[in-house]
């Protein structure tokens, strides 16, 4: 676990193990962690909407399909992709739904049996056996503001904000703002 605390002119880092002084620090730890916590960030205690509040699973799944299909998927408050993963045997099947839905439905096999699998797509790639044990579940995803730098702490990627779904491209947005920063870093 890291811990991030700003003096004068510079941050000390710590982890379970080392502590480091720096010049600069960048918060690249994802859209929600215990560091937004310990930087006090006002998204970490706004009231919770209903309607902004979303669960993501995602499962690896042995399918039969053509290796160029990319498909997106609607259902009711949700979306669903699936995609081959390059170089396997295997496609990702993921999606993205509110809360709500789940919560509704009392858990994901139900969810899916009664809200996804009326779209007869997702009913067919929902049949498909798995490569692991248990989908892989995000929860608490929001999408709001965000502010890119706390306490001197430059935000990256979903650290600094998320956009809303099939907007974007966010792991290319993250890199992209890796990489500006990299260049900004040599002017200091
Ligand atoms: C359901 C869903 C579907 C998506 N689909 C797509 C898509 O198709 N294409 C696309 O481009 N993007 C997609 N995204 C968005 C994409 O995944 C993110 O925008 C991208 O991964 C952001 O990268 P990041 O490096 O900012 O954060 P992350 O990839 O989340 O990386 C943050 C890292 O920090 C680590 N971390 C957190 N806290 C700590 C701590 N205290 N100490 C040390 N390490 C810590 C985490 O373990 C993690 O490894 C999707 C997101 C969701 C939720």
């Amino acid at each position: 676990m890291l811990d991030v605390r700003e003096t004068h002119d510079n941050f000390t880092i710590s982890s379970s193990n080392e502590s480091y002084k720096v010049q600069l620090a960048v918060g690249a730890h994802g859209k929600r962690s215990i560091l937004d916590k310990k930087l006090n960030r006002a998204f970490m205690t706004a009231a919770q909407r209903e309607s902004n509040n979303y669960v993501g699973i995602k499962y690896h799944i042995k399918a039969h399909l053509p290796e160029n299909l990319i498909g997106l998927h609607l259902f009711k408050n949700g979306y669903c992709g699936i995609s081959k993963v390059d170089g396997t045997d295997r496609f990702c099947l993921y999606y993205l739904t509110l809360a709500s839905n789940l919560k509704n439905s009392g858990c994901i096999e139900n969810m899916e049996k009664e809200i996804l699998s009326k779209n007869n797509y997702l009913k067919e790639y929902l049949k498909y056996e798995w490569f692991y044990d248990q989908p892989l579940v995000i929860s608490q995803i929001r999408f709001e503001r965000k502010k890119p730098i706390e306490d001197g702490v430059f935000m990256l990627g979903d650290t600094a904000g998320l956009i809303v779904p099939l907007c974007g491209n966010g792991m290319s947005m993250a890199l992209k703002a890796a990489h500006e920063f990299h260049n900004l870093s040599k002017q200091f």
